[in-house]
């Protein structure tokens, strides 16, 4: 992960946000090639949803509108959608280091014995478990740990004794770890100049609400009818207690949202066909069955409304820093009528804000089947799939991005600076800009040129030499197995959007 990283700064995938002051922690800027990348991603999401030929489970097209909501709303929205009481993360400080980790992903370890001294670490952090380990051998003067008297215990599971005689992961003596404590995940601030508790409003924590409180507007100013989706894609803030694993956990990020609404009778049906749908997406953008999994998530893990529907699964990916493990890409969801009967309420439009269906002459709050995907989370397992090491190649790595995701579809290159190659070199750029991006580089050997080009995950490379000014030919040079074949130039435009669309002869 740490080279994946490396190369991320230094090629300009992706920056520390204000990385010139020292940084801020679970911010991150995304560099030229990165926005690229990311807007590569988010580009066929909506193609694919909204603009897409989707034909759903009952043979008919599928029909998704799109949306731009606002990231200030209402902060009564926030009240009906549960996040302004529930959105909390039980959460411990450590008062000598000042670090703050999450109840729940800290564990304790340790004899239950009384005045025993205790190391709580958190249980994802092998170094912090080995430090843990180390210490309290070190202070019970032991070569190794005693199966029979050291056990592993949750922190939350521990009494408040016990968590005075526990010495935290950052810290050098016990004590400095306080109860776990509930916390906002949702960004404060303050609409209008007067500070009073009035004015208080929130930075959204999902794109979601958004859509749901627009529901009716959607409705009554468009042809939709049930089923139909509304899709959104835009910035989201949690003020996330631990940000790390690079953008995986961010406290600013982006997510690319569909909430599609149906009738209460097709849930299953459509729950599980948005489920297939959305993974085989994942796959068609490149990311390999391997490094991906559907997890249907158990009864007791369901938030109180999804508890009697269809189901919840999460699209995950094995991170190289989650890995055997796996991590979330997309949250699929089946949550009945709970937001809109939330917003019906806490609006006061009640059961006016029922949907009608014209055709049954039946009034009723549709259902919902939410695929929530993440598009850090996104570009970052194309980063990580893409990552390819191989000595042979002067780069030592290359990115194998899917022609459709590489930032750079196209290296164009004279074979030498003379004879009037570069001449037809940029002539061919010229064109081929107009539609994609493409580069230009007629600097160092050429040998150079493909080593630059492979760490930006370009799949091809397009060189002009004198085969071209005698045929009218010119050499594409393949990414991932460095191919080399001949194609007329008059052709090229058109065979590289086949290549880009995945329309491979
Ligand atoms: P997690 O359990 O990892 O915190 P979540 O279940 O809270 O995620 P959702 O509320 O379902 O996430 O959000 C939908 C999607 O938004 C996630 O699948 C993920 O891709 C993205 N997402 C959520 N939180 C973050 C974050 N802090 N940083 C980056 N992406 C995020």
């Amino acid at each position: 992960m740490d080279e994946i990283v490396a190369l991320c700064r230094r090629r300009g995938f992706i920056f520390q946000s204000s990385e010139i002051y020292g940084g801020i922690n679970g911010f991150w800027d995304y560099g030229p090639l990165g926005t690229e990348l990311k807007r590569n991603l988010k580009n066929a999401w909506w193609h694919d949803v909204v603009q897409g030929e989707l034909i759903g489970p009952d043979g008919n097209p599928v029909d998704i509108v799109g949306l731009d909501s606002t990231i200030i709303m209402h902060p009564k929205v926030w009240v009906a959608s549960g996040h302004a009481t529930g959105f909390n993360d039980p959460m411990v400080d450590c008062k000598a280091s000042t670090q703050r980790y999450r109840a729940d992903h800290l564990v304790v370890l340790g004899a239950i014995e009384p005045g025993a001294r205790l190391y709580a670490f958190v249980q994802a952090d092998d170094e912090q478990r080995a430090k843990s380990e180390k210490a309290l051998l070190k202070y019970e003067r032991r070569e190794t740990l005693d199966p029979t008297r050291h056990v592993l215990r949750p922190f939350t599971a521990i009494s408040d004794d016990e968590r005075s005689r526990t010495q935290g992961p950052d810290a050098k003596e016990p004590g400095s770890l306080t109860a776990a404590r509930q916390f906002n995940l949702m960004f404060k601030t303050l609409v209008g100049a007067i500070e009073d508790p009035a004015n208080y409003a929130y930075l959204r924590p999902e794109t979601a609400q958004g859509i749901f409180a627009n529901f009716q507007n959607v409705v009554d100013s468009s042809r939709v009818k049930v089923p139909f989706g509304i899709a959104q894609m835009g910035k989201a803030f949690r003020n996330e207690v631990t940000p790390r694993n690079f953008t995986f956990r961010s406290r600013e990020f982006e997510q690319m949202e569909i909430e599609f609404f149906i009738r209460p009778d097709t849930a299953v049906e459509w729950y599980g066909w948005w489920r297939q749908q959305r993974f085989r997406w994942w796959q068609s953008i490149g990311l390999s069955s391997s490094n991906l999994q559907l997890r249907e998530h158990d009864r007791d893990e369901l938030a109180h409304y999804a508890k009697a529907g269809a189901g919840v699964c999460d699209i995950e990916y094995k991170f190289p820093f989650t890995d055997p493990d796996f991590g979330e890409l997309e949250g699929v969801a089946h949550r009945a009528d709970f937001d809109l009967r939330q917003h019906a309420e806490h609006s006061g439009k009640g059961d006016k804000a029922r949907y009608f269906d014209q055709e049954k002459n039946d009034r009723y709050f549709p259902h919902v089947i939410e695929p929530s995907a993440g598009a850090d989370r996104g570009t970052l397992a194309l980063l990580c799939e893409a990552y390819t090491r191989d000595e042979t190649r002067a780069s030592k790595v290359f990115l194998r991005f899917h022609p459709r995701m590489a930032p750079i579809k196209a290296g164009i290159f004279p074979l030498v600076n003379k004879d009037g190659m570069p001449e037809i070199a940029e002539k061919i750029w010229k064109e081929l800009r107009k539609s994609h991006v493409v580069e230009f580089d007629e600097k160092q050997s050429i040998g150079k040129r493909y080593a630059r080009m492979d760490e930006a995950g370009t799949p091809f490379c397009l060189t002009i030499d004198s085969q071209t000014i005698q045929d009218g030919t010119l050499t594409v040079r393949h990414r991932d197995d460095q191919r080399q074949e001949r194609l007329p130039v008059g052709t090229i435009g058109s065979w590289l959007t086949d290549q880009i669309q995945g329309r491979f002869d």
